[in-house]
């Protein structure tokens, strides 16, 4: 595997490829974030990871600072688990050598909703430094995972409005035996916070059991969905049932008809904030 620090390397490796597979990813890679490189070597060759902590989508009082940065574990990692056969790790004046003034902004009905109203400026964060990594690895193809459900909507979008030569995969929510989606920020967890933390993802099963069972009455569900968290001594952000094609609100009468609905979560367990969701 070679890592490069800068655009000009990156673009010197893969000169002449036709069939590169992008994984863009924050570090501090789990199981998840090499699932998606796996996925990713099934669709081309070469693979293309990237390992980037992206300020702009971190807001004030977010914990852009003491985001987990282990590059030396990650690329040990990679060189021992992956295919990955470029690494692309720039350091910030790399990838904004520059104040980055020009940016992408989601739909509000997409970018301001769920994620993007408990972290204003979130998306426009991500869609704007996915764009800006596209235009340096020119992919074929690139993997995100479902486990940022909203964010892989959204960038899917994004690609498709601007016609870019990318196509977006989705993979699967990769998860801990006890059904904890994995993440950068569970090391946060203490111990007894871990041992609850799959509490989210029992309740978002529930959720789904009660509508497979034929309930419809969505607000009802997400209140109890909400007050099970609450109860258990977590600070919820959002419960939301909402449509798969388009995350808004589904209505009664669709959810009877069988609309494809997908459940979202984000709520903190002491300081750590956690997000999952799971289709319906
Ligand atoms: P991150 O490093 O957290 O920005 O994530 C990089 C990519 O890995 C994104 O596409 C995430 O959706 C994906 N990802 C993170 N955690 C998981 C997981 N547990 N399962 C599947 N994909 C994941």
């Amino acid at each position: 595997m070679k890592v490069v620090h800068s655009i000009e390397e990156l673009r010197d490796q893969l000169r002449g490829q036709n069939r590169t597979a992008f994984v863009p990813t924050m570090g501090n890679l789990h199981e998840g974030h090499l699932a998606l490189m796996n996925l990713a070597h099934h669709h081309g060759d070469p693979v293309v990871a990237s390992i980037f902590v992206n300020r702009l989508q971190f807001g004030a009082n977010e914990d852009f600072g003491k985001y987990p940065r282990t590059l030396q574990e990650d690329i040990e990692k990679l060189q021992r688990q992956s295919n990955v056969y470029v690494l692309f790790a720039p350091n910030e004046s790399e990838m904004y050598p520059e104040p980055q003034n020009y940016s992408v902004s989601p739909p509000s009905d997409l970018g301001d909703i769920l994620e993007g109203e408990f972290r204003p400026g979130f998306f426009v964060g991500v869609t704007t430094v996915v764009l800006k990594l596209l235009a340096c690895v020119q992919p074929q193809v690139a993997v995100f995972g479902k486990k940022d459900y909203q964010q892989l909507m959204i960038v899917r979008n994004m690609c498709r409005q601007f016609a870019l030569p990318t196509e977006i995969i989705p993979h699967e929510t990769v998860r801990d035996a006890d059904g904890l989606a994995l993440s950068s920020r569970n090391r946060f967890l203490s111990d007894a916070e871990r041992v609850e933390a799959p509490h989210l993802y029992r309740v978002l099963n529930q959720a789904r059991d009660e509508i497979r069972g034929g309930a419809h009455d969505i607000e009802r569900i997400e209140a109890d969905a909400r007050a099970a968290l609450a109860a258990a001594g977590w600070k919820v952000d959002y419960i939301a049932l909402r449509r798969q094609r388009d995350l808004r609100k589904a209505a009664a009468d669709e959810v009877v008809a069988g609309e494809p609905l997908v459940i979202l979560a984000a709520a903190k367990l002491g300081t750590t904030r956690l997000i999952d969701n799971l289709e319906v």
